[in-house]
């Protein structure tokens, strides 16, 4: 039942209800007999004075079904719990009483929610924080506080009793708030894409860990009978994993089965929760599971914040990339055009000035190409070519065009590396540009560049060498991320968008090589790949 029910407010709802002849009266038959049986199932739990349970599915459940259906169906929770206090031997009045209590719970944190528009995927922190600070503790309260004072009422417990009935009574609907909603509304929407296999694996692996980790310490497997050492901590790392990896739905996942097995383990005094009353046991329980449940909601919420605003940033720059792309083109065509038109006439300085306009254009639309890489491997759709590459030939090419632009700069070429290997020409071309023009930017004083060309029986090697700032040992690395630039003298030294080597090294880890830098600071860089390569 996908649809949102059509509000069937108070009385109407419950004649339909009574009558139960269209869609309404089966959901509302639904909730209230759900809501009847997890109920019944909490108090056989170790309730308090009879009517308060720390186990205690409902709260969650009806708040669901409020906030999918509609808070038309509120008379299903007031029926439901209605009829499961008189069941439990509540007085016909404080029946009533804890009845609008747990209905108001349920109201009261669905209009939370919906006021401060929580999404049911829970994937923003914003969201978690409304839940588990203002809209879970509060409702709870409500309920909490209208079914003690019935119970007070009505003289089903006397004044001593009320502490530990409302802090059982408070906490129980808590957990299910943090809990088991939670764990509902994460799922009540489909997966937007059909995992693929990597991931299924992974999903394999962290459900078997997380059943095995959870027999364990909850439930003793494998443990010695007499083991005193408490094991809680090992549910972390799982927790963790599945935040990091899986999103609020893994989260919640792995959460409600260390929760269930945690229950079962408890009440059978197997748990590391097994000291005192059973009472005792299920206190210190659910207040570990409703913490360990908040944090790690707001940890995975941070996460899907995190993956859904780097997202956000991919688009961003391939759409603003393609936009750019436009312009730019029209602009080179015509800048292009005027030269050649006014070729030979005597408007020298013109000509100087749009040769440089088409230089700075050309740069710019190198720029721009980078980005347009990079949004296409963010995407993983970056193509490549299947061609013969003649690696040394390539290198040749490119330092006889590149030496052109740069007068003052020599770059020498020693070695060479005889051999032909299968790839993309310009791609390849493209990490040979990218590594020159680097070593000429970042060596601002030298006079000359060398190329190294070696070649083995198993790869062939293009090393580029330069004489210039050199690159401190604890950015090595770091320099091959996108966006990374290392700071104070290489920004001055020249400008760029630090995209150029994680393009490279993306270019190099698809041909099955290798991308590396040797340096020394003030003294110079060698960056080298290396490309697997078969002699004949
Ligand atoms: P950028 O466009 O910033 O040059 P790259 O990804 O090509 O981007 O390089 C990343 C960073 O690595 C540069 O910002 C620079 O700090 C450092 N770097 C790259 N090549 C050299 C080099 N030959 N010498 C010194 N530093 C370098």
């Amino acid at each position: 039942m996908n649809k949102r029910l059509s509000t069937a407010k108070g009385p109407k709802g419950i004649r339909r209800f009574l009558v139960g002849d269209d869609d309404n009266g089966i959901a509302l038959l639904t909730v209230a007999a759900v809501y009847f049986g997890t109920g019944r199932l909490g108090l056989s739990l170790g309730a308090a004075h009879g009517f308060a349970t720390l186990v205690w599915l409902p709260s969650g459940l009806a708040v669901i079904a409020l906030f999918r259906w509609g808070s038309g169906l509120w008379p299903a929770i007031t029926i439901g719990a209605f009829l499961l206090n008189l069941f439990t031997g509540a007085p016909l009045l404080v029946a009533a009483g804890i009845g609008i209590g747990n209905t108001l719970e349920a109201l009261v944190c669905v209009a939370l929610l919906k006021r401060e528009k929580v999404c049911s995927r829970l994937d923003s922190l914003h969201d978690v924080l409304v839940l588990v600070l203002l809209a879970a503790p509060i409702s709870a309260l409500i309920s909490a506080t209208l079914g003690v004072g019935s119970l007070l009422l009505g003289r089903v417990i006397d004044w001593p009793a009320a502490p530990v009935t409302w802090i059982t009574w408070w906490l129980g609907d808590m957990v299910s708030l943090i809990l088991v909603a939670p764990l509902l509304l994460t799922w009540s929407t489909l997966a937007r894409a059909a995992p693929s296999r990597k991931r299924l694996v992974e999903l394999g692996l962290i459900s078997v860990s997380v059943v095995v980790v959870g027999l364990f310490v909850f439930l003793g497997l494998l443990r010695p009978t007499h083991w005193q050492y408490p094991v809680n901590h090992l549910i972390y790392p799982l927790l963790i994993w599945a935040a990091l990896r899986f999103g609020p739905r893994g989260a919640t996942a792995v959460m409600a089965t260390f929760a269930a097995l945690a229950i079962i383990g408890t009440l059978q005094g197997i748990s590391p929760f097994s000291t005192g009353s059973l009472w005792l046991r299920l206190l210190f329980l659910q207040s570990y599971m409703g913490i360990t449940a908040a944090t790690t909601l707001i940890l995975a919420a941070i996460v899907a914040e995190r993956h859904a605003l780097e997202q956000r940033k991919d688009e961003f720059i391939s759409l603003a990339s393609h936009e750019l792309r436009t312009p730019l083109t029209c602009l080179l065509g015509y800048s292009q055009l005027v030269q050649r038109k006014i070729a030979g006439s005597d408007h020298l300085l013109v000509l100087q000035m749009l040769a440089s306009i088409e230089t700075q254009a050309k740069n710019l639309a190198r720029l721009i190409a980078d980005l347009l890489d990079l949004s296409k491997i963010q995407a993983g759709n970056l193509t490549f070519a299947e061609e013969a590459v003649d690696v040394d030939m390539l290198v040749r090419e490119v330092v006889e065009q590149l030496q052109q632009t740069s007068v003052q700069r020599q770059i020498n070429i020693e070695g060479s590396a005889p051999g032909v290997i299968v790839g993309d020409r310009g791609r390849l071309g493209q990490v040979v540009i990218n590594l020159l023009t680097n070593s000429m930017k970042y060596s601002p004083q030298a006079e000359q560049i060398i190329v190294h060309l070696t070649s083995t029986t198993k790869d062939l090697t293009v090393s580029v060498q330069d004489f210039g700032i050199g690159i401190p040992t604890s950015e090595q690395q770091k320099i091959f991320q996108r966006f990374y630039r290392v700071a104070g003298e290489h920004k001055q030294a020249g400008s760029g968008l630090g995209v150029g080597l994680f393009i490279a090294h993306q270019i190099i880890e698809h041909h099955k090589g290798k991308l590396w830098v040797d340096s020394t600071e003030g003294q110079g860089s060698t960056f080298s790949f290396s490309l697997p390569w078969e002699s004949p």
